[in-house]
């Protein structure tokens, strides 16, 4: 079957590139290889879709060229996509920092995505599974739903997190096929694993959280931090594993704001133990780990310059080397993806093959948490859809 473009992929950044192709009257096929479309926006933001954050700008995104996203950003921003969810009546509501979410469900954003498919008359075949992708005269699919041709085939396969969701290597392959380079791929906004020493020690934490500032080479995060029965989760912990190498350190203030070695100096003298000092600031589960026994029984008066010193320290720069991130079954993203300097920033088109665009994750441009990577894949998809 001939059409003009094929999508592979119906999740976020496929399907705005399908309706907007279709609106310029292109005949569109999306290729998807799971039984429902967009699985990862029904399961994002805990089930009410963090569809965008209202600050969106090349400096949220993590990329070899962090210049690259400006261009489809600004064809294709926060407002326009807010515009769109207001033309389809989905309330909404700013949590915190400019995020967005459905009030209802993710289900609304994908019934809206798809709508906008059918009404400018894309077509969506699903299941189909990619058999091969070749160029002859133009792009050949074959899938075991038969074959298809296509001038233009736009990649908008996601990345390799959740791959129950549908994720696959597939866009990799693609780029690989055809020349174009892939920047390594590692799993981001996703927890960490202690050591087995650490693990020993906090791993009895499970369930507590707290408010800290992560420093992850230059980059810091302050929020709050969940610990885990594997290691340590939450916002702040997420972010700064954008940034993390394997076998680096993390550094982690658990008082950002206060100064624990001021704050005790001034109260001094004090029948006040240490433990109930730190009791104000901290969970007092965390206290107990965190204190030898003598240590948490001292008055604030017995505590020597020295042994305040080192446990400001402690407290302050406490430095923790994880064992691994909880890898891709976890990771809300894919970091790396296929060379931006392939591709024009302008169009998503493949600079060395015509006719081949890249949209979404599956592109080295990875947002930070907060709304970010949908933006992303709107936008991308959008700036695609324009041009094939
Ligand atoms: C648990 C979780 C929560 C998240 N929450 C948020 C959030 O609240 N806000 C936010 O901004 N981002 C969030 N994200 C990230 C966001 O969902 C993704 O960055 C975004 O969906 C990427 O869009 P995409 O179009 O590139 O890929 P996807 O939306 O992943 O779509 C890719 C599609 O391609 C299909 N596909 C893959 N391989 C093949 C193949 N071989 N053949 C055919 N089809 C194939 C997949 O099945 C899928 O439907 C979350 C991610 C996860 C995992």
């Amino acid at each position: 079957m001939k059409k003009d473009v094929i999508i592979i992929g119906a999740g976020a950044s496929g399907l705005v590139c399908a309706a907007v192709a279709a609106r310029r009257k292109r005949a569109v096929l999306v290729l998807e290889h799971m039984k429902r479309c967009a699985g990862k926006i029904r399961v994002s933001g805990g089930g009410r879709c963090n569809f965008t954050n209202l600050h969106a700008g090349p400096e949220n995104y993590r990329s070899e060229n962090v210049h690259f996203s400006r261009s489809a950003l600004s064809q294709f921003g926060p407002s326009d996509f807010i515009a769109l969810v207001e033309q389809h009546r989905i309330r909404y509501r700013e949590k915190e920092d400019g995020q967005l979410f459905c009030e209802k469900s993710s289900e609304e954003i994908i019934g809206m995505l798809q709508q906008e498919c059918t009404e400018a008359g894309a077509e969506i075949l699903l299941p189909a599974h990619i058999l091969s992708v070749d160029r002859k005269h133009g792009f050949d699919v074959l899938t075991d739903r038969g074959r298809f041709t296509a001038d233009s085939l736009v990649v908008a396969t996601g990345g390799l997190s959740y791959p129950t969701l549908g994720a696959t290597g597939l866009g990799y392959a693609i780029a690989k096929k055809f020349g174009i380079g892939v920047i390594p791929l590692r799993p981001g906004l996703v927890p960490f694993e202690f050591r087995q020493a650490d693990l020993m020690v906090f791993g009895q934490l499970s369930g507590l959280s707290l408010n800290a500032t992560l420093f992850c080479g230059k980059r810091s995060f302050t929020g709050s931090i969940l610990f885990t029965h594997r290691g340590i989760s939450g916002p702040a912990v997420l972010q700064s594993s954008l940034y993390w190498n394997k076998g680096e350190s993390i550094v982690i203030d658990l008082l950002p704001g206060t100064d624990l070695r001021e704050y005790i100096i001034s109260k001094r003298p004090s029948t006040m133990t240490v433990a109930n000092a730190l009791a104000n600031f901290l969970p007092r589960r965390f206290v107990r780990t965190l204190l030898e026994p003598v240590e948490a029984s001292k008055t604030l008066s017995q505590l020597s310059n020295k042994e305040l010193q080192v446990l400001s320290e402690r407290v302050h720069t406490w430095r923790l080397e994880p064992k691994d991130t909880e890898g891709y079954q976890k990771a809300e993203v894919t970091l790396g993806g296929i060379d931006t300097h392939e591709l024009s920033s302008k169009t998503m088109e493949a600079k060395k093959v015509p006719g081949l665009f890249f949209a979404g994750e599956v592109i080295d441009v990875t947002g930070h948490l907060g709304g970010f990577n949908l933006q992303w894949a709107w936008s991308s998809g959008y700036v695609a859809g324009l041009h094939v």
